[in-house]
């Protein structure tokens, strides 16, 4: 999400005719865009601002911006006590101003450029399609810094991806902290997607993270029969362990958790699934963690972010039971447990035939989101943009290796 925000600051910058700069000397607007997901998030966050005021003392013309969630926890009063040569502040709830403070600050501009997407591949591009979170889970701070969901309205969401196709876009991301309980009037996440993917010159359609709690049968039938929506899915689990799943106010079991993955590959047989866990919630026991552990090669997911939980909120009742050596131990654990079945599942893709979206001459993703690269020798069409068809030869570097065909 933040990405996807810090996208659309850019461009209220190029239309006025910025660029963008990785020279700090050169700036003459710095916006740090802070999360404040987990504490580690947030005191990065505060180190980067503590450095610019060398920037800000050089440039005292520069303007210096702090948006996002960590500026919408921490407050634009508190922020500016602390670091008087901020300029503005302006918190992830109210990221839509950030259009008028750039115009409030440097008039209408100069010209423009065009928009183009920094974090991503210029062949794909994000659409938020909700913002905010109506969930409650215990250790998450999102729905207190974005606010409750929102859902954008149809013709916002269409008008955004055809810009961002006739600007280039292959491939559109939809964005969302609940993706997948999108709906607007009769109009509910699966047909959304129906109407995304029609888009003349659209290849692939992509969203993220969709949630357990969000999936029909309407879902399925689309996923299944649209071969433009990608095989793969960022399901966040969290925990395998329904003790730790039920703390975590997840709303789902393990065994719901795992008969949705059955489904989406029963939907669409070839999908990838990729997570995230959290380890060392309060109360995890060595036995919730096996739990977890046992998950990945249960699930057969192809990746998962690993994360430390990092306490946001007051939560009632629950201490931390096991110390940091334990935790880190935990966390190398899983991470080992992740990466061997991760290269398991790469090499389960030797033999196939694969659609590649390329994203340079030589490297693209396949449908299940894997990274697919060619092998040197091949000649043939190798336009950034373009879908080829690749046999996987073997597996390098957590890549796919493959040889164009016909
Ligand atoms: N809306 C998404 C998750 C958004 S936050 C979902 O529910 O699936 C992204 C990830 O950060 C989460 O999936 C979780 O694994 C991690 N995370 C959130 N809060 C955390 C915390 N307090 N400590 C550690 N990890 C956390
Ligand atoms: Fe946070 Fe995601 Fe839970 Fe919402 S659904 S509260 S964003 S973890």
């Amino acid at each position: 999400m933040n990405e996807a925000d810090s996208e659309l600051i850019a461009a209220s910058f190029l239309k006025r005719g910025f660029e963008l700069t990785a020279e700090l000397k050169a700036a003459d607007a710095v916006v740090v865009n802070t999360c404040t997901v987990r504490q580690r998030a947030e005191d990065k966050a505060i180190s980067q601002i503590g450095r610019l005021r060398v920037w800000k003392e050089k440039h005292p013309e520069g303007k210096l911006f702090i948006v996002g969630c960590a500026a919408q926890k921490l407050g634009g009063k508190y922020l500016k006590n602390r670091f008087p040569f901020v300029d503005e502040v302006v918190g992830a709830k109210s990221i839509d101003s950030m259009d008028e403070v750039v115009e409030l600050s440097f008039g209408k501009g100069r010209g423009t450029h065009a928009t183009r997407t920094i974090f991503n591949s210029p062949i794909s591009a994000f659409v938020t399609i909700m913002r905010g979170c109506s969930l409650k889970c215990s250790y998450c701070i999102v729905p207190a810094v974005r606010g409750p969901a929102e859902f954008l309205p149809v013709e916002t969401i269409l008008e955004d991806a055809a810009a961002r196709i006739k600007g280039g876009a292959k491939e559109i991301i939809l964005l969302g902290q609940t993706v997948n309980a999108w709906r607007r009037g009769k109009t509910g996440f699966a047909g959304l997607l129906e109407k995304v993917a029609a888009l003349p010159g659209l290849e692939r359609l992509r969203f993220m993270s969709p949630h357990p709690l969000y999936f029909d049968a309407d879902f399925f039938s689309v996923y299944g029969d649209n071969p433009k929506i990608a095989r793969h899915m960022h399901l966040p689990a969290q925990s395998g362990s329904d003790k730790i799943l039920k703390g975590m106010r997840r709303g789902y079991t393990r065994a719901q958790y795992l008969d949705l993955v059955s489904k989406i590959r029963k939907a669409a047989p070839g999908s990838a699934v990729s997570t995230d866990f959290i380890v060392g919630y309060p109360g995890e026991t060595e036995a919730d963690f096996r739990e977890t552990l046992s998950m990945v090669g249960e699930s057969g997911i192809s990746f998962a972010y690993c994360f430390k939980y990092s306490k946001r909120l007051e939560e009632p009742g629950l201490a931390p039971d096991i110390g940091e050596p334990e935790i880190e131990e935990r966390l190398e654990r899983l991470l080992a447990e992740v990466k061997k079945n991760s290269g398991d599942i790469l090499n389960e893709r030797i033999g196939r035939i694969e659609e590649v979206l390329l994203e340079s001459e030589d490297h693209g993703r396949t449908s299940a989101n894997f990274v697919a690269r060619l092998e040197q020798t091949d000649a043939g069409p190798r336009k950034p943009g373009s879908l080829v068809r690749m046999e996987i030869t073997g597996v390098r570097k957590n890549t796919l290796r493959g040889k164009l065909i016909p």
